[in-house]
């Protein structure tokens, strides 16, 4: 039960076999001294060593998706209010919270906030199945949103140095002066849209030239971000392949929303705060495709296999529209049916500019060293020598193990802390 407690409800651990040993060094000589601890994984309940998956996706491993949503939130608050190494007066930097959309690939089943029916005629519910499907499938723009997902994580990149280059502009410096003066910094994750195309959500800050530790320039506002955002957002594009005679040409879609993010938790009502911009973010880095497509969380194999899958007609075509696509030659660098599951995307999930804050790994080792600290804690601290081997022996639990497992409370350390 120890032995499963430390997963805090990884139902899929990888299982290692192996052995590590840990040993003394004599700090006067540097020479190996005695065995402090020996572990070996054939005399372990399991047999072996069980680690967490540490999958990121709620519908592979809904414990470890937890604490990597958890990890998100605190990722993009540090950003936001500091902590975890970031300093506190980025709060006062300019910050705002973006959408970027994808263009319209053809008409779809809307619920309109404005109370009208969908193009249909009809009022659909919020959760009704036909929601961002198409409403001529003949006619809807396959290709093109396929090869769209595919291009965005290109079309993001350019955006940001676009960016740079009207943030630049107005503050009247050229872009090599630019980096003496201020730096963008940012974080975002991608969501799928109902209709399957992705879009960016992303925290964008104004920082000195030292990134968060510095304070930015006295021009730096959040409408002047605002503003160069919008002229970026709307100028950057990306030049796609040629298929059949036809070029394709990647933008983002019109809809763009741009808020300046508060630095209050107590205003309360309609501001938009730092911590309901962490907890979206952190939300939506749990999820894939999944959200668009129903059920399909994992790369196909073959195309038969998409016949026999549980999901909308909508997703199954433009699952198929990939695969058909990564057939071809000249896309192979897209790497269409490797991600034919994601809808032709294979960017990251969320990703950050270097200076944003903490990293996604310093949270997980801060917290394997806390852990260690607790199991160590009436030890005196010493310097010791490592030896491992381990080699991968499975994924999973037995039986046995799952029901076991399914009876504990998670270990100290690591549940995480709760954000809502
Ligand atoms: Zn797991
Ligand atoms: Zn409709």
């Amino acid at each position: 039960m120890r032995q499963l407690s430390t997963l805090g409800g990884c139902t899929h651990p990888i299982r290692l076999d192996g052995h590590r040993t840990e040993y003394d060094i004599d700090t006067t000589t540097g020479e190996i001294g005695r065995v402090l601890r020996h572990l070996d994984s054939a005399a372990l309940p399991a047999a072996q060593l069980l680690v967490r998956c540490n999958n990121r996706r709620t519908t592979r491993c809904a414990a470890c998706a937890e604490v990597y949503r958890r990890d998100t939130f605190h990722l993009i608050t540090a950003g936001l209010r500091g902590g975890k190494g970031t300093p506190e007066q980025v709060a006062a930097h300019p910050r705002v919270f973006a959408t970027f959309t994808a263009p319209s690939f053809g008409p779809v089943h809307n619920c309109p906030s404005t109370g009208r029916p969908c193009r249909c005629g009809t009022h659909h519910d919020q959760d009704e199945t036909a929601l961002g499907t198409p409403l001529d499938p003949d006619t809807y723009d396959y290709e093109a949103a396929v090869l769209w997902n595919a291009h965005a994580g290109q079309l993001w990149r350019r955006f940001s140095t676009y960016l740079r280059r009207e943030v630049a502009k107005r503050a009247g410096l050229s872009q090599r002066r630019f980096r003496e003066h201020a730096r963008v910094s940012f974080a975002k994750v991608a969501e799928y849209q109902k209709r399957g195309a992705v879009h960016f959500h992303a925290v964008i800050r104004l920082d000195g030239p030292g990134g968060g530790n510095t304070p930015p320039p006295p021009w730096a506002t959040a409408e002047l971000l605002t503003d160069a955002i919008k002229a970026a957002a709307t100028k950057v594009r990306v030049d796609g392949p040629t298929i059949d005679g036809r070029a394709h040409t990647f933008t983002f879609g019109r809809q763009l929303d741009i808020r300046t993010i508060r630095s209050a938790d107590f205003t309360g009502g309609e501001e938009l705060t730092e911590r309901a911009v962490a907890a979206y973010i952190a939300k939506y880095a749990t999820k894939g495709a999944e959200t668009a497509t129903g059920a399909l969380d994992r790369p196909l194999k073959f195309a038969a296999e998409l016949a026999q899958l549980d999901i909308s007609d909508h997703a199954r075509r433009l699952i198929r529209t990939a695969w058909t696509l990564g057939a071809r030659k000249s896309l192979e660098h897209l790497r269409l049916r490797a991600w034919a599951h994601m809808l032709g995307f294979r960017g990251h999930f969320s990703t950050k500019s270097r200076r944003y804050s903490t990293t996604l790994g310093a949270l997980r080792n801060a917290r394997a060293e806390w852990r260690r600290a607790q199991a160590t804690a009436d030890e005196p601290e010493t310097t010791t020598y490592v030896l491992a081997h381990w080699a991968f022996a499975g994924t999973g639990l037995s039986d046995a193990e799952a029901w076991l497992a399914a009876s504990l409370e998670p270990a100290p350390g690591t549940e995480g802390e709760p954000t809502t």
